[in-house]
């Protein structure tokens, strides 16, 4: 198969496990130069090593805390440093945080995973868009399902995931008079390394898992692959879209479940 983003430059944060990984490996399947980032360095490089290693694109570590501000703006200088260019920002570092309800919930937690969750991915798009608005490039944001669908004890996510989806559309009208598009992808359940933590948790994780698996129509969680494909979708071939949310999901969000479980004593 032809390659579909051969010498194109991306750069994905959170890049080192996870929905990340997957499309790391994607775009550099495609051709892509890779750069990309998380905190910690030892799996990071090796990913980037292994990648480097298979090709036929190209992949670089950077590491670099998405929480910081000058860390965000270094992971831009080095990617123009080591390209000279940006064509396709993926902005997906995030952190789900065990669930708990409203009441246990502190304003630090909440401005905390809205530092990493949100205003990260506002930087790295501000920091990267003058070197996107040059070549037409394309913004790709992480979003959540429950950004749309909600999600229990578990506001100041969805908060956060619902932010995501709406600075996409705001961003899109205004990137748009640089032809730079931006999307965002919403995925369901996707197994990753941040599934299986929230998972071993719960009381009976191999059950969360399960529950996790039954969530779908199609009967199983995506795959970081399916997350990769999808956003090498939408840099190279959905050339006509910009603003959408795609729905990443085996159909999660479609029929009735039973939510009254929720509500043991009716409402
Ligand atoms: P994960 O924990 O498995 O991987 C997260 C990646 O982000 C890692 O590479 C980690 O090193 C990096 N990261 C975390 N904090 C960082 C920071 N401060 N600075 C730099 N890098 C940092 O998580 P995942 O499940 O792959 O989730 C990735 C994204 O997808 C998140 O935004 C998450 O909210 C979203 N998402 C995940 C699912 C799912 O089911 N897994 C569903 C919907 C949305």
């Amino acid at each position: 198969m032809s390659l579909r983003y051969q010498n194109k430059v991306v750069i994905v944060t959170g890049g080192s496990k996870g929905i990340g990984r997957g499309i790391v490996t994607a775009f550099v399947e495609n051709g892509a130069n890779v750069v990309f980032c998380a905190r910690g360095a030892a799996e990071g490089e090796a990913l980037a090593a292994e990648l480097k290693a298979q090709g036929p694109g190209s992949c670089t570590f950077v590491r670099c805390d998405m929480t910081q501000e000058d860390d965000i703006q270094r992971l831009m200088a080095v990617t123009v440093e080591l390209y000279g260019r940006i064509d396709c920002l993926v902005n997906n570092a995030g952190w789900h945080p065990p669930h708990k309800p409203t009441d246990e919930t502190t304003a630090e937690e909440f401005r905390n995973l809205l530092n990493l969750n949100l205003v990260s991915y506002f930087l790295a798009s501000k920091f990267a868009l003058p070197h996107l608005r040059q070549r037409q490039g394309n913004i790709i944001n992480i979003s959540s399902l429950v950004g749309t669908i909600g999600q229990k004890d578990a506001a100041p996510y969805v908060a956060t995931k619902g932010a995501i989806i709406s600075m996409t559309k705001a961003m899109a009208v205004d990137e748009s008079a640089h032809s730079v598009r931006v999307n965002c992808i919403s995925p369901g359940n996707v197994m990753t390394p941040l599934w299986e933590d929230l998972a071993a948790q719960t009381v009976d994780a191999a059950a969360t898992i399960q529950a996790g698996e039954n969530a779908q129509l199609m009967g199983r969680m995506g795959t970081e692959a399916e997350c990769g494909l999808a956003a090498v979708f939408l840099a190279a071939d959905a050339t006509f879209c910009t603003g959408v949310d795609l729905l990443l999901s085996g159909g999660a969000e479609l029929d009735y479940g039973f939510k009254s479980r929720l509500h043991p004593e009716g409402l």
